[in-house]
């Protein structure tokens, strides 16, 4: 991926980052900056410029919160641009670990954090059936949640590299 890539995707998405004058009220606002290296502000900057920075880890760090987006003064769509850039990322094959693992677990189960039998029996308690009304309870919906996923190859993407 060139620098033009990331660029003309933003571009494609409807995303306008050029307006950003650097304020830093997305990185003083944002939650994960507070305990990670994420710097919002800088992510932008590079979004500006189209700098390849697809390798970013702290691409990862974003919780998907929106406080930036719903601050930022010159109406920045910061949240979606992140994510825009992520899914750039996948296509080239990089993603966190964790991230990877989560998502194969979607695939798998249906659920980012499949149920288990610790949790089970706390719904028991709590006079609630076991099996959540999900796919854990409807196999075939399951079937129909890993149909969906593999028809936009997401099972390719996320697969170990
Ligand atoms: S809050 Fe908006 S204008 Fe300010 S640095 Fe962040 S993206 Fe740029
Ligand atoms: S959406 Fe992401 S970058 Fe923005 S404040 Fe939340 S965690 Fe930080």
């Amino acid at each position: 991926m060139n620098e033009s890539g990331i660029s003309s995707a933003l571009k494609e998405a409807g995303l306008e980052v050029l307006t950003c004058m650097q304020c830093g009220t997305c990185t003083g606002s944002c939650p994960s900056g507070r305990y990670t290296s994420l710097n919002t502000r800088r992510i932008v900057r590079s979004a500006r410029t189209g700098k390849n920075i697809l390798q970013d880890e702290n691409l990862w760090m974003c919780t998907t919160c929106y406080t930036c987006q719903e601050r930022c003064p010159r109406d920045i769509k910061i949240a979606d641009t992140i994510l825009t850039i992520r899914t750039l990322a996948v296509h080239e094959g990089f993603m966190l670990p964790a991230h990877r693992k989560v998502s194969q677990l979607v695939l798998e189960s249906g659920h980012a954090v499949p149920i288990n039998d610790d949790v089970k029996e706390k719904r028991k308690k709590l006079q609630m059936e076991a099996i959540p009304e999900t796919v854990h309870k409807y196999p075939d919906a399951l079937k129909d949640v890993q149909t969906l996923l593999q028809s936009c190859e997401f099972d390719k993407l996320t697969a170990d590299k």
